[in-house]
């Protein structure tokens, strides 16, 4: 089956198509077929569109809306242009799973959508308010070009985590805001920890319930997961996504009472202090440079920058900090898992995160650590080492095609 993967969010759409089926599941064998981006949707949009071993094709367009901008990726996908050899007209795309950010307590699991769980969704954008209209436009506009036919699932980036125990779940506010507002930590990246912790189970051949590992996604945006028994049982994102960790321009967490202070002092409303912990924070604030890692790094190394310097320190300090914190929480973890752009890809700041954790006998194998980059999997702590450290590049795309072909069969 061709099943199309789409991330909308409220101004950029990621797509992928993948050619997956319960036998590809069961060989590992699931193919990407085309993958792109439709970035700055509601202005002149830049669209990259490739297939697989094909060269990108870049163009430059206003797109208006999501709908448009799906229509544009389902017009393509069916193109001769495209060359996707699977695919020949629209009839060829089979489903569609999404991304979809907020589930809020309703959703646990992925589900195929139709019109209750449409609504489901559009009951959680209070939670999610720039996320969950643009998922919401997203199916709509597969409703209106593919017909209701089409079978498409919902994936949450929050239900890996609603097997956290109240404990982790409740913030320490009046219980009522909780049962009115349902104002409580809900945790993102969910399907990336969930992959993570499956390809981990894999490689080491053991049952879900014996996995008991801690997970950084370390990307864009960056969160922790202590999972126990194979389970979710804390994580760093909360309400929203900008608890936690430092990000590329989200502060993690702050003194609550900053935001007043901020607002005071700038003449800034809450909604604008709020917008600037988002997106003017975490690296980008610290360094005033970019959020971007990679430049961070360089910036460091070519010309000594401190205050690059001091963001960087900053960012592993604080996932250091996390990591000492989730195995107290669960009572120590078999391994640590690096992933996301960063985690996959920086061996310096692996070593940096993990030189904090020698007193707990974790020790990183130099040589492995180097050579792991460019999306490799594998051990890259020495083989006494108190606890395991991987690399394990995330694949949530790969995860939401599976559980929509999953959906499909059931
Ligand atoms: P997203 O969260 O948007 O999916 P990614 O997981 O792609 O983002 O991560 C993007 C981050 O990864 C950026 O900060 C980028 O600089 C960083 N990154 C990518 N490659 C490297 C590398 N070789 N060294 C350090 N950081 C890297």
């Amino acid at each position: 089956m061709n099943i199309l993967v789409l991330n909308c969010g409220s101004s950029t759409l990621k797509f992928q198509l993948i050619s997956t089926d319960s036998e590809k599941i069961e060989n590992h064998s699931d193919q990407r077929l085309a993958h792109g981006q439709i970035e700055r949707i509601g202005g002149a949009a830049i669209i990259t569109l490739k297939a697989e071993g094909k060269s990108p094709k870049r163009s430059a367009e206003p797109v208006r809306d999501i709908k448009s901008a799906v229509e544009i990726v389902l017009r393509w996908i069916a193109s001769d242009e495209s060359g996707i050899e699977q695919v020949s007209s629209l009839s060829d795309i089979h489903a569609i799973g999404h991304r979809v950010v907020h589930g809020g307590e309703h959703f646990t699991e992925s589900v195929l959508i139709d019109d209750e769980v449409l609504h489901g969704i559009e009951d959680c954008i209070d939670l999610a308010p720039l996320h969950n209209p643009a998922n919401v436009a997203g199916i709509n506009a597969i409703r209106n070009t593919l017909g209701k036919g089409v079978p498409q699932a919902a994936v949450f980036d929050t239900a890996f985590h609603q097997t956290l125990p109240e404990i982790a779940y409740l913030y320490a506010l009046p219980y009522q805001f909780y049962r009115r507002h349902k104002i409580r930590r809900y945790g993102f990246h969910g399907t990336s920890h969930r992959y993570i912790a499956y390809r981990y189970r894999n490689m080491l051949n053991i049952p879900r319930e014996n996995v008991k590992i801690l997970t950084l996604h370390l990307g864009n945006g960056c969160s922790i997961a202590a999972i126990k028994d194979g389970k979710s049982f804390d994580t760093s994102m909360g309400l929203t996504p900008l608890e936690g960790l430092v990000m590329g321009t989200r502060s993690g967490d702050i003194d609550p009472a900053i935001f007043e202070f901020i607002a005071a002092k700038e003449g800034l409303s809450v909604q604008e202090a709020e917008t600037l912990l988002n997106t003017q924070s975490g690296l980008l604030g610290i360094s005033g440079l970019t959020n971007d890692m990679r430049e961070l790094l360089a910036e460091a190394e070519e010309n000594n920058d401190r205050r690059s310097k001091i963001a960087i320190e900053i960012f592993c300090y604080r996932v250091s900090k996390y990591i000492g914190a989730y195995l107290a929480a669960i009572n120590g973890a078999d391994a640590i898992v690096f992933s996301g752009g960063i985690g996959e890809n920086s061996p310096y700041i692996r070593s940096l995160i993990c030189e904090r954790l020698n007193w707990l006998g974790v020790r990183l194998d130099k040589e492995k650590n180097e050579v792991q980059t460019n999306g490799n999997e594998g051990i890259i702590s020495i083989d006494g080492s108190s606890i395991n450290i991987y690399t394990i590049p995330t694949n949530e795309e790969l995860l939401i095609a599976r559980d929509t072909v999953r959906l499909i069969g059931s």
